[in-house]
């Protein structure tokens, strides 16, 4: 567990020993250090008969985005930081040289990884910070968020971080990467690749607009948008929260009583003639025109009218109410989850000729590589 940024050193001398060769039948090393959390699974013995080099972290946050084998051979390192801090009012400063907001017309907030996603954004509505509003109730934690560029309602997290502080297990160097070097795209940045996997996010520096612009694209906020368009009448940030929470709590399953990693697949993104070909065939398809010509295709309509809404294949499922999501109500497993994913993109492959890509990350059991695609 790493909870405090003076552990920093602490670990990476504990993860260097661990980067030594494991062989056959030899236990992977636990650790009483504070540190670490290494799952019940990891003493168990590799079962390769060649060496191999552990250099391999999972780093978990809330644990809301991922898919986990049975046996988990590698330790998990939990990020529990915490802390939130107005910039400049408190004297922090980060590199000057990624600051990109004026706090003349921007909040400037550093927001510790292990801070929880959902209670940041109320945090700060009550606050008067406001912009988060459309991410309102996504699990998970603040360090997660900048890994697959958290988004919904029309709203990325990226377009309000201005950095994000990192720790580089190699060099051992907490650095502050700007938003361009995060290199964010949809559902994506540079924290999903494999490459960068010896970077823990240990704080986001936000940028909030101090002047408020609401952004009510999305069909079910229309309500809102309707409105906000109606010169007589006025809408607050906290409309926008309410309604975000109270849509998403009647729409999605809650992970807490149903277990799910939200959207299980990414909206496919597709040429804009691909698009005009697929409506011609069925004109109800669900899509969005994108501002770099290409169009996203809704990825629960494509299962939804491949006919996997609701249906269970064994344990596992697809939601009765939102196809996207792929549900676990009766303990199934790695192998039961991928058996579904890759039924499901099938038919889709199949009927659309659309690959549709998984979202949540796929920790391998003895593998010391994710899986996403
Ligand atoms: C019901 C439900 C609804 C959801 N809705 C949405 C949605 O609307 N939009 C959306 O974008 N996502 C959504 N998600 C997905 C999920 O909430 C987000 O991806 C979230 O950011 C995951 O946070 P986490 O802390 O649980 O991450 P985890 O699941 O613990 O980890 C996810 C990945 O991030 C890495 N990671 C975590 N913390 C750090 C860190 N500090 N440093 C480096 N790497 C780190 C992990 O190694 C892993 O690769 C939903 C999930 C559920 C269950």
């Amino acid at each position: 567990m790493l909870s405090d940024l003076g552990q920093l050193q602490g670990l990476s001398t504990l993860l260097k020993k661990c980067q030594k060769p494991v062989h056959d039948n030899e236990p992977t090393k636990s650790t009483q250090d504070n540190l670490t959390n290494q799952a019940n699974e990891t003493n168990q013995p590799h079962q390769t008969n060649q060496p191999s080099l552990q250099t391999h972290w999972n780093i978990l946050g809330g644990g809301s985005n991922l898919v986990l084998p049975k046996v988990l051979h590698q330790p998990v390192l939990h990020i529990q930081l915490k802390g939130i801090h107005l910039l400049d009012d408190q004297g922090l400063q980060n590199d000057q040289s990624v600051i990109k907001a004026d706090k003349s017309t921007f909040y400037r907030i550093r927001v510790a990884a292990g801070e929880n996603w959902h209670d940041w954004v109320t945090f700060a509505l009550n606050k008067g910070w406001y912009g988060l509003e459309n991410l309102a109730l996504i699990p998970g934690s603040v360090g997660a968020a900048p890994v697959q560029n958290i988004g919904a309602y029309g709203v990325e997290v990226a377009q309000f971080i201005e950095s994000v502080d990192v720790w580089n297990i190699e060099t051992e160097q907490l650095l502050t990467l700007s938003a361009q070097d995060c290199d964010f795209a949809y559902r994506n940045s540079r924290f999903k690749r494999a490459h960068y996997s010896n970077e823990i996010i240990v704080a986001v520096n936000f940028a909030l607009p101090k002047a408020w612009q609401p952004v009510l694209t999305y069909q079910d906020l229309k309500p809102l948008a309707q409105r906000y368009l109606n010169p007589s009448e006025s809408i607050t940030p906290h409309d926008v929260y309410q309604l975000v929470c109270e849509v998403r709590q009647r729409k999605l399953p809650n992970p807490a009583l149903i277990p799910n990693a939200g959207s299980f697949f990414q909206n496919p993104v597709v040429p804009h003639e691909q698009a005009q070909a697929l409506k011609a065939q069925h004109p109800n398809l669900v899509c969005y025109p994108q501002a770099d010509g290409t169009t996203k295709l809704a990825a629960g309509w494509l299962i939804d009218t491949c006919g996997w809404k609701g249906k269970r294949l064994g344990s596992v499922g697809m939601h009765a109410n939102q196809a996207l999501v792929l549900v676990n109500p009766d303990g199934g497993h790695y192998d039961d989850v991928m058996t579904l994913a890759d039924a499901v993109r099938h038919d889709v492959q199949t009927l659309f000729g659309v690959a549709l890509q998984i979202e949540p990350i796929c920790w391998m059991p003895d593998s010391s590589t994710h899986h996403t695609a």
